[in-house]
């Protein structure tokens, strides 16, 4: 069993890696800020100490994640291409006054579709309002020799920019509505929710023990009168496009570093060349059976978010390489694993009794892209096949350098002596929040989604529209259970008994508050991992006020007035950890029995609804810190260095690319329509 401190941590970071810098520099992390966002820039470090081969793999793998953009971009919204089309000629084109308001609010429309691929927010998914007229835009477009016959009063492409009541939500949660038909994204046309529900229940074999991701890889489309399945492959829907990924990924595959790895880029050009989900099966059990290799990616039609009914997979690419010395704590949580699962506070017959294949790494990205880009996540679990998952285990990776960069650009933003209660708490923050943050990511990544099983005979899918929201909340309120373990210590995991304190504090406060300046005045909570915080953090409160009156003591969990304004107060840590205890219980029980109803009621509940009077607050204050609450990245670039024959002799990373430049290369050099 491997013992690892804190302190041995930063001693190992240090020295991990002694290859020379390159001169082109990371700073400023942060380069961009528009709107409600704000772009920074991330570091690759140890690129260079990759050998020859690894870092050509990185470079075609780099270029087949960068050639998937504009599938994302299709799926999010069947106008956001031609849009963006006509939005960077008028952008490049443009010979008027750039201090006019019209300009200036048309360039922040540009920036903001640019972020979220697409013209509904990348996180709370409603549509951009362009705050520029249409005869300005009609006006601007035709100067920039855009075709016009779809600029005409009333096409379906000027309603879509410019019309707030068509397509108003890419993904529709809402309680009661047709999902599919209320979702702007372009998964489905001219069907309903039922007959899309309908279509699959009548694929599905229950009996079949191994079934794939129906629906994972197509558009479902209603002709003459039948569904039709439009599938994404080679000879099919996207093909163009799928024939540039293959070819990068074909290119990879010579460069492979051992014949697992090599045998997971073919399958994977095997799948795009079929659409064969079986394909993508074996795919994906290879891949996570891929240990050995440094460099390892992720390429495909994966997250089912943008679907409300969590069929279809969002095109997502991203590329990374082991970072070595960080991985040798997310290896002590997973090597204790079955420990973890066997004394879970759940229903026995809910655990696991062998927990199979738990790996976990510490990563540095290379290059992220599709629904990856800008925005990213900080860890990824993957597959996200139930029975492959069961059988075969799944691949759990938290994503250093990007967590490192967004800790290096909030330092000192004045946050949390805003929102925290006391000095005792900003404190406890600033010693281990980011640290505490990272093992709050494996835990979730590497035992959360990975423990319990369902009972015999349930469908995966029971819990439905919110089968996300209830997943991540799972995952998370495991790792906020375990967090505070002392088996954490021991193991050597957390630094000190009371660290986790700076992890549950800054949970119960983003869940109660401070994510909600992520929220619009009036708009519920609509992505699954924002409700999936307010239903652990709103379930808590509503627990620990309950305990309170009936035992006549003060609630351990409780919003208060310091200094006339709202502050989460944490009175009893311990007894928090009880009542998250209970709440992985109830959990566990809803997704093992599928139970539909109670999700249902706790996500309806605790997770969506907005008290208004502590919104506004929350964003008043949040206004005078002048902070963006949503931020991503732009993609180093890798340039290559080549001999007399062509032959690459080496390849380089380099910083200094800009947010615009970044985004009008990529439409120029990875676009099939051009
Ligand atoms: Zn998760």
């Amino acid at each position: 069993m491997k013992k690892l401190t804190i302190m041995a941590m930063t001693a190992m970071l240090a020295s991990a890696c002694n290859a020379p810098k390159e001169e082109t520099t990371v700073a400023p992390w942060s380069i961009d800020r528009f709107a409600d966002i704000e772009v920074l820039r991330y570091e690759v470090p140890c690129f260079e100490s990759l050998s020859l081969q690894q870092k050509k793999l990185v470079y075609y793998l780099s270029e087949a994640a960068l050639w998937g953009r504009d599938i994302l971009w299709d799926q999010n919204c069947k106008y956001n291409l031609q849009i963006r089309t006509i939005c960077e000629n008028i952008y490049t084109n443009y010979k008027g006054d750039k201090n006019d308001a019209e300009w200036k609010a048309f360039e922040q429309y540009m920036k903001q579709i640019w972020f979220a691929n697409g013209i509904h927010h990348h996180y709370s998914n409603a549509k951009f309002v362009p705050q520029f007229s249409e005869t300005w835009f009609v006006e601007q477009a035709k100067a920039a020799g855009n075709d016009s016959t779809c600029l005409d009063t009333d096409s379906e492409l000027l309603r879509a920019v410019f019309d707030p009541d068509f397509m108003q939500i890419k993904v529709n949660q809402a309680d009661g509505a047709d999902v599919i038909a209320t979702s702007a994204n372009n998964f489905y046309e001219g069907v309903t929710q039922s007959e899309v529900e309908d279509f699959y229940a009548k694929m599905k074999d229950p009996k079949d023990a191994t079934p794939v991701m129906f629906g994972l890889n197509s558009k479902l489309v209603k002709e003459d009168g039948k569904l039709v399945e439009k599938t994404w492959k080679v000879d099919g829907m996207y093909g163009e496009t799928i024939s540039h990924i293959v070819y990068w990924l074909e290119k990879a595959a010579t460069v492979a570093e051992n014949d697992q790895q090599k045998a997971v880029i073919e399958k994977l050009v095997d799948y795009y060349k079929s659409g064969d989900l079986k394909d993508f099966d074996e795919y994906s059990i290879l891949w996570v059976k891929d240990l050995d290799s440094k460099v390892d990616f992720v390429n495909g039609f994966i997250e089912s978010y943008n679907d409300p009914l969590g069929l279809r997979g969002s095109w997502e690419g991203l590329v990374n390489f082991k970072d070595s010395a960080n991985t040798a704590r997310t290896e002590v949580i997973s090597e204790n694993a079955q420990w973890f699962e066997d004394h879970s506070p759940v229903d026995p017959r809910f655990r696991k009794s062998e927990v199979k294949g738990v790996t976990a790494k510490v990563i540095t990205v290379g290059i992220l892209a599709g629904d990856s880009y800008p925005a990213t996540p900080i860890g990824i679990n993957l597959p996200n096949s139930n029975w492959i998952r069961a059988q075969h285990g799944s691949k759990s990776v938290s994503i250093d350098n990007i967590t490192a960069a967004y800790s290096a650009a909030a330092s000192g933003n004045g946050f949390n002596e805003e929102f925290m209660w006391s000095e005792t708490e900003i404190e406890h923050a600033k010693k281990y929040a980011h640290y505490v943050d990272n093992v709050h990511t494996d835990l979730h990544e590497c035992l959360g989604h990975g423990s319990g099983q369902l009972l015999p005979g349930v469908d995966p899918d029971a819990l439905k529209a919110y089968g996300s929201t209830l997943e991540e909340a799972r995952a998370d309120i495991f790792a906020l259970y375990y967090m505070a373990d002392p088996k954490l210590v021991e193991l050597g995991v957390m630094p000190t008994a009371d660290a986790y304190k700076a992890g549950y504090y800054q949970q119960m406060m983003n869940g109660l508050m401070t994510q909600l300046v992520r929220i619009v005045p009036g708009e519920s909570i609509e992505e699954a991992h924002m409700r999936n915080r307010a239903l652990i953090a709103y379930w808590t409160l509503d627990r620990a006020a309950a305990d309170a009156k009936a035992n006549n003591c003060e609630p351990a969990l409780s919003i208060e007035k310091r200094d006339d304004k709202f502050a989460v107060k944490i009175s009893d840590y311990e007894k928090l950890r009880t009542y998250f205890g209970e709440l992985l219980g109830e959990l566990q029980r809803i997704k093992s029995e599928g139970d539909f109803e109670a999700g249902r009621q706790l996500v309806e509940k605790y997770g969506v609804k907005v008290d208004p009077e502590l919104h506004a607050e929350v964003l008043k204050r949040y206004e005078t810190l002048n902070l963006a609450p949503y931020k991503g990245f732009v993609n180093p670039r890798y340039e290559t260095v080549t001999d007399a024959n062509g032959e690459i002799t080496d390849v380089k990373v380099v910083y200094g690319e800009g947010y615009v430049d970044q985004m009008l290369r990529y439409s120029h050099d990875y676009s099939a329509n051009r």
